[in-house]
């Protein structure tokens, strides 16, 4: 959420630096994580707004503004490759009207009057996937790169190798000795859609939309998953070919040489026939196998592209004309409230199904009762359902005038609707809880997390696995899955011998891992991966390991110390806070969770253990030596649970602001806090950016 939820500042220099924040935030989880959090329009609307702002005081343009730059710098990950000619963005533009600004200053660059023949343009699909630049010697492809920020980019040869679109021999001879082709690189909707079926059955997290997708797929260190998923490219131009006059005879030409061209490029003349094609595909579109997020329009004459040129970040002969973000209204039939491993109740829309961007969608996230409520949705309400890319749909808003009085208000219910527990909210969070660990829904997410990357990482024990053992009252608790038969999985749907058998050895394999990882599969309320880590290196330091002990006697031995914790030895922890502390040594004094850990052990689960009297060094944290204040509300935080979080993640949580505050976690309804930190230049961060800093993600 780095969009700006506060009153738009009257001082221009300090909504050029709130914009600039919340975009940069925005290019790095969209180029570098592959993860965006924000809808592309509302970047769009965020960069037209910095762009226009910038344009009416020159006084704050800056070199390293987000309207100056392309994409995100290259990861470290990869090679870095510098590109001979940039590879740059392009001009956006919205609308009708916009494109026909655009054409008026194409024709005024050119200096074309009134009664000068009209422009000829490429109109082309923009296809919403990954830049990629394609080197070939003489006929052989030698070198595929990402974008990165438009003058280094990463080298990704033996990804793209996979890819069966790029042609790794040209059908001809090339006009030079060497040739550059760029192109996009997509996941079609079908490869991401059986993808994401995979991972279902897998029980593992969904990918969110094929763009990302894609893009992480192409930056993935193993060639072999790149090579297992479905990529496909389209090309668009070639770089450094002398000699040709136009966009389209480049378009011909790589077509020649044996590269996939989008058949639907089509040369038009005038900025008429080109609304036309916009209006054409904006409905054709969603009948592709890949997602388009606009159309690219180019003027097709070399020459009368080089008279244009560039601006800073594009060129002037080329701009991509946007399709609104895709709206739908449907019918609110029904709100579902599911259960979550933690016991988190999320209520779910069910609508009746519409087709939204070539996918049905029946169900759209509502988040929580609080978010329910600020939109005023009803059961029975038509609701307008907004779908960006692939993102998970969202209801946006109710059509009030569709009203007829038979909508009812929806109501959390009391009690689980799995179990019947009474259901509870903390004070502080926004979201109700079940509060029964034996609540079979939650039951099922726990041995899932437990089985999973975080916890033993027992490879092939998904949902699928997890939820038929479960089913059969074969898999009860954590442990009992040490004691299961390759018999057993073989009578599993789908698992023939071998299968089972692997599964069997992932098991035995699992049964020894890294103390941090068996406490943070425990599922410990308030206990992630950090807060494991630091509990496991305090338990280590309590407990040196004697001469002659074996790993278990030694995990016996740690096991005993943390269920001993009180909740004033643990807050003392570094990295732990009274909260979780109190969550910890409570967890513990529990009979069930006592007996549980017993089990484990006795299953044969081990801890790696340390050398005979070796010590561990306290853990540092992505937030080691730095200072935050937390002011306001916070959607996913309690106070104190936001304060817990900076100590777990090592970092010190203040109460006040003062030249030492390294930054200033901010939430709705900040008061004197945040204008303090703006004097003293505080950096300022909203949850969004203080949940990445917590993740070791930077600022
Ligand atoms: P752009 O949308 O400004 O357009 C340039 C890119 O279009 C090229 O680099 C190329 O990759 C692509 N393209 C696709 N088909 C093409 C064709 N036929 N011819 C030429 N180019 C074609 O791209 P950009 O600069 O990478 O990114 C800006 C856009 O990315 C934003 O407008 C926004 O929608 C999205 N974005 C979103 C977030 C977010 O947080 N949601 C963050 C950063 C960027």
């Amino acid at each position: 959420m780095p969009l700006p939820t506060r009153p738009m500042p009257t001082d221009p220099a300090a909504r050029v630096a709130e914009l600039r924040a919340a975009l940069d935030d925005a290019n790095y989880r969209y180029y570098v994580l592959d993860d965006p959090t924000l809808e592309d329009a509302a970047y769009d609307r965020m960069l037209r707004e910095l762009t226009e702002l910038e344009a009416a005081h020159p006084e704050l343009a800056s070199p390293d503004s987000p309207t100056q730059r392309v994409g995100a710098a290259p990861s470290t990950l990869f090679a870095e490759v510098r590109h001979e000619f940039p590879m740059l963005s392009l001009g956006n533009a919205f609308g009708h009207d916009e494109l026909r600004e655009f054409d008026a200053r194409v024709r005024k660059g050119l200096g074309l009057g009134a009664d000068d023949p009209a422009v000829v343009y490429v109109c082309e699909l923009k296809i919403d996937g990954l830049a990629i630049s394609l080197r070939y010697d003489g006929r052989s492809f030698v070198r595929g790169a990402t974008r990165g920020d438009g003058s280094t980019g990463e080298d990704v040869t033996p990804n793209l190798r996979t890819v069966r679109a790029i042609p790794l021999r040209l059908r001809d001879d090339p006009p030079g000795e060497t040739l550059e082709v760029r192109g996009e690189v997509f996941m079609p909707r079908g490869a991401f859609v059986a993808l994401n079926e995979q991972l279902e059955r897998e029980g593992k997290p969904l990918y969110a939309n094929a763009r990302n997708t894609a893009a992480g797929t192409v930056r993935q260190k193993a060639p072999a998953v790149t090579a297992g998923r479905r990529l496909s490219v389209w090309t668009y131009q070639v770089v450094g070919v002398p000699g040709l006059a136009s966009h389209s005879e480049s378009l011909k030409l790589m077509r020649e040489l044996g590269f996939p061209v989008n058949p639907h490029a089509r040369r038009v003349e005038g900025v008429d026939a080109v609304i036309e094609y916009v209006e054409e595909w904006a409905e054709a579109r969603k009948d592709l196998d890949y997602e388009t997020d606009g159309i690219v329009i180019k003027v097709d004459s070399v020459e009368q592209e080089q008279t244009l040129g560039f601006v800073s970040r594009a060129p002037r002969w080329a701009t991509a004309y946007k399709f609104p973000a895709q709206q739908v209204t449907t019918k609110l039939e029904e709100i579902e409230v599911y259960v979550g491993r933690t016991g988190a109740l999320t209520p779910v829309a069910h609508v009746t199904p519409i087709v939204v961007g070539g996918t049905t969608v029946r169900n759209a996230t509502l988040h929580n009762i609080d978010e329910i409520r600020r939109k005023d949705l009803r059961v029975g309400d038509t609701v307008v359902l907004q779908r960006a890319g692939d993102v998970i749909p969202e209801v946006v808003s109710a059509v009030l005038d569709a009203r007829d009085g038979s909508e009812t208000v929806w109501e959390m219910p009391s009690a689980c609707p799995v179990c019947g527990t009474a259901a509870v909210r903390e004070e502080g969070e926004v979201v109700w809880r079940c509060p029964n660990p034996w609540c079979p829904a939650q039951r099922i997410g726990g041995l899932l997390h437990f089985t999973g990357r975080g916890g033993m990482d027992i490879e092939g024990a998904g949902y699928a696995v997890v939820n038929q053992l479960a089913e059969r009252e074969l898999l009860r608790e954590p442990a009992d899955i040490f004691r299961l038969e390759v018999e057993t999985f073989e009578g599993l749907d789908r698992y023939a011998r071998k299968s089972a058998e692997n599964l069997f050895a992932a098991i035995q394999g699992a049964r020894r891992r890294p103390l941090a990882r068996i406490l943070n599969s425990l599922g410990i309320r308030h206990v992630g991966e950090q807060t494991a880590i630091d509990l496991g290196n305090w338990l280590t330091r309590e407990t040196t390991r004697l001469d002659g002990e074996d790993e278990a006697a030694w995990t016996r031995r740690v096991a005993d110390r943390l269920c001993d914790a009180s909740a004033e030895e643990l807050t003392a922890v570094f990295g732990i806070g009274k909260v979780v502390a109190e969550g910890i040594a409570g967890y513990f004094a529990d009979e069930h969770t006592r007996a549980t850990l017993q089990h484990l052990l006795d299953a044969g689960v081990v801890a790696e253990a340390p050398e005979p009297g070796a010590t561990v060094e306290a853990s540092e944290g992505p937030l080691a030596g730095k200072t935050l204040v937390v002011t306001g509300t916070l959607a996913g935080f309690s106070r104190e649970g936001a304060e817990d979080a900076i100590r777990s993640a090592g970092g010190h949580a203040g109460g006040s602001v003062s030249a030492k505050t390294d930054y200033l976690v901010v939430g709705e309804k900040a008061g004197s806090k945040l204008g303090r930190a703006e004097k003293l230049g505080v950096p300022v961060l909203d949850e969004e950016a203080f949940r990445r800093l917590l993740d070791g993600g930077g600022a």
